[in-house]
């Protein structure tokens, strides 16, 4: 059975705070792009305009930006990225023309 039950989503912005979580959930602002003019809707103060690609210094937020340390999905501490690969595949050769039907 793949059907899933009907019901509230776990994903609900407004139930995002975990326990122990040293910073609430960032609100949502609303503002003007200060080069082209468009309505634009950010995050605790700090804008990125979809239009012309203006953003403001994130020193104007409202609040200070969490650290590193206190991103939930940060990884455990040792373990690291896997690196990349030394070298890409190589590249397919040419494809062999259609064959001359017998
Ligand atoms: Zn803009």
């Amino acid at each position: 059975m793949s059907r899933r039950p009907p019901g509230p989503r776990p994903s609900d912005p407004q139930a995002n705070a975990q326990p122990g979580a040293p910073l609430p959930a960032p609100e949502l602002t609303e503002g003007q792009c200060r080069r082209c003019g468009t309505h634009i809707a950010g995050l605790d103060g700090r804008y990125a305009c979809g239009v012309c690609g203006w953003v403001n210094d994130h020193s104007e937020g409202h609040r200070r930006l969490p650290r590193a340390d206190e991103d939930p999905d940060r990884p455990p501490a040792g373990r690291r990225r896997p690196r990349p690969l030394p070298a890409p595949p190589p590249p397919a050769g040419p494809e062999p023309g259609p064959r001359p039907a017998a």
